[in-house]
C-alpha cells in the first residue's frame, strides 16, 4: 500500500522515534537503546544483568557513586561478588592511576560516574576506560547527571554501558536508559515477552519513553544557550559566594557542570541552612539531593577527604534554565543574612 504523504506523519512510530532521540542525545546507535524505568533500575541492570550467568569475580566502582549504584554492587557483594572501591581525590577527581590500582586480575568491571550529583564534577571517564579495557575490563558509566548538560559521546566515552535518565534532562519521572554496547551480553533483570530486544519484559511506558524522546531532542537542540546562561549564572552565584565568609566551594578547581555548585557553610548544617532558605522560597538540598532525609554526611564530600562536622554543613545549589541574574542576587542575599545570623556573637550569646 501507498501512503500518501499527508499521512506520513501519523505513521510515524512512537517509541523507535524516541530510541532515535535518546541515541542522539549520546550519539549512540538506536538498537542500542534500552528503554528502563529510571537512572536506578538501569545502574542496577549494568551491574546486576553483567553479573549474572558470569563466573563470581570483582568489580570497582568509584566511592563517589550515586547510592542507586552502590546499593546493587553492596548487594552483588552479598552474593559473593569481590567489590573493590576506587579512591577519589580531594578535587572530588577519580583519576584513571586510582583506577589502574584496583584493578586486579579478577576485576570485570568497573564503573565511574560521568558527572557526580553532589559537586558536579566531571570525570575523564575516556582515560579511565583506556585503562580499563587495556586490562580487558568491562566499563559502565553513570551519566545521569551529564547527560543534557554537556555533550555525550558514548563511544568516545569508552564505556560499554551508560546509564540515562530523563527526569534530569525536563523529561519525565520514571523512564530512563540503559546504552548498551553490541558486543556485551547482559542478562535482563525483568524477563518476559520481547520488549526491548528482549532485554527488558514490560509492556512499555510509551508517554514517558515519548516524553524523553522529546525532552532529550530539546536538550540537544538547546544544549548550546542552556550551558552559556547556566555558566553565567554559576561565576555570579561562584563570585559572591567567594565574598562570603565561611563559605567554600566544594570542588572549585574541578572541571564541574555548569548547573552544579556545593558550598559548605561553617557554623551551620546543611539541613538547617536547607529549612531556613526555603522559608523565603529557596529550594536548595543538603548533600544528596536524593539521600535527603539523612543526617549523615555525604559519603561523596567524606570520600574527598573533607571534615565529617564540615561536611554536614553542605548544601547543593541547582541551577535550571528558568533562573535568572535575580535569582542569584536572591540567594546570595538570604544567604548572607543566614550566616550573619550564626555568626552575630550577641545572637549566638542569646541562643545559648
Ligand atoms: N544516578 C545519578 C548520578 C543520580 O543523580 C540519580 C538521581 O538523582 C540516579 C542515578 C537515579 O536516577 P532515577 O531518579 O531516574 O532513578
Amino acid at each position: 500500500m501507498v501512503i500518501p504523504p499527508a499521512f506520513m506523519a501519523l505513521v510515524v512510530q512512537p517509541v523507535p522515534q524516541a530510541r532515535e532521540q535518546v541515541a542522539l542525545l549520546v550519539k549512540a546507535h538506536p538498537r542500542q537503546v534500552i528503554f528502563t524505568s529510571g537512572g536506578t533500575e538501569s545502574n542496577n541492570m549494568a551491574l546486576k544483568g553483567f553479573a549474572a550467568g558470569r563466573k563470581q569475580a570483582a568489580m570497582a566502582i568509584s566511592e563517589i557513586e550515586h547510592s542507586s549504584l552502590i546499593a546493587p554492587a553492596q548487594n552483588l557483594q552479598q552474593h559473593g561478588w569481590q567489590l573493590d572501591l576506587i579512591e577519589s581525590d580531594s578535587a572530588g577527581r577519580v583519576s584513571p592511576a586510582a583506577v589502574s590500582e584496583v584493578i586486579n586480575d579478577e576485576t570485570c568491571l568497573v564503573s565511574v560516574m560521568l558527572a557526580n550529583n553532589e559537586t558536579g564534577v566531571i570525570q575523564d571517564v575516556a582515560a579511565i576506560s583506556d585503562v580499563a579495557r587495556e586490562r580487558e575490563v568491562i566499563v559502565h558509566t553513570d551519566a545521569v547527571q551529564a547527560a543534557g548538560k554537556i555533550t555525550v559521546d558514548f563511544a568516545a566515552t569508552g564505556a560499554h554501558m551508560m546509564s540515562l535518565s530523563a527526569h534530569k534532562l525536563y523529561g519525565p519521572k520514571g523512564v530512563g536508559a540503559l546504552i548498551v554496547h553490541k558486543s556485551l551480553e547482559l542478562e535482563p533483570l525483568l524477563h518476559g515477552t520481547g520488549h526491548e530486544m528482549g532485554m527488558r519484559g514490560g509492556t512499555e511506558n510509551v508517554a514517558g519513553i515519548v516524553g524523553f524522546g522529546k525532552a532529550a531532542e530539546l536538550a540537544v537542540k538547546n544544549l548550546e544557550t542552556h550551558t552559556t546562561h547556566l555558566h553565567e549564572l554559576q561565576r555570579l552565584l561562584e563570585r559572591g559566594l567567594r565574598e562570603i565568609t565561611g563559605v567554600s566551594i566544594v570542588a572549585e578547581q574541578s572541571l564541574r557542570l555548569a548547573n552544579t555548585t556545593c558550598i559548605l557553610a561553617e557554623g551551620i548544617e546543611g539541613e538547617t541552612l536547607l529549612m531556613n532558605l526555603d522559608r523565603q522560597g529557596i529550594a536548595v538540598s543538603s548533600g544528596s539531593a536524593c539521600a535527603s532525609g539523612s543526617t549523615n554526611p555525604s559519603h561523596v564530600l567524606l570520600a574527598m577527604g573533607i571534615d565529617r562536622d564540615l561536611a554536614r554543613c553542605a548544601v547543593r545549589v541547582s541551577l535550571g534554565k528558568d533562573n535568572n541574574r535575580d535569582d542569584i542576587d536572591y540567594f546570595l542575599k538570604h544567604l548572607r543574612r543566614e550566616l550573619a545570623n550564626v555568626q552575630d556573637p550577641a545572637l549566638q550569646a542569646w541562643a545559648s
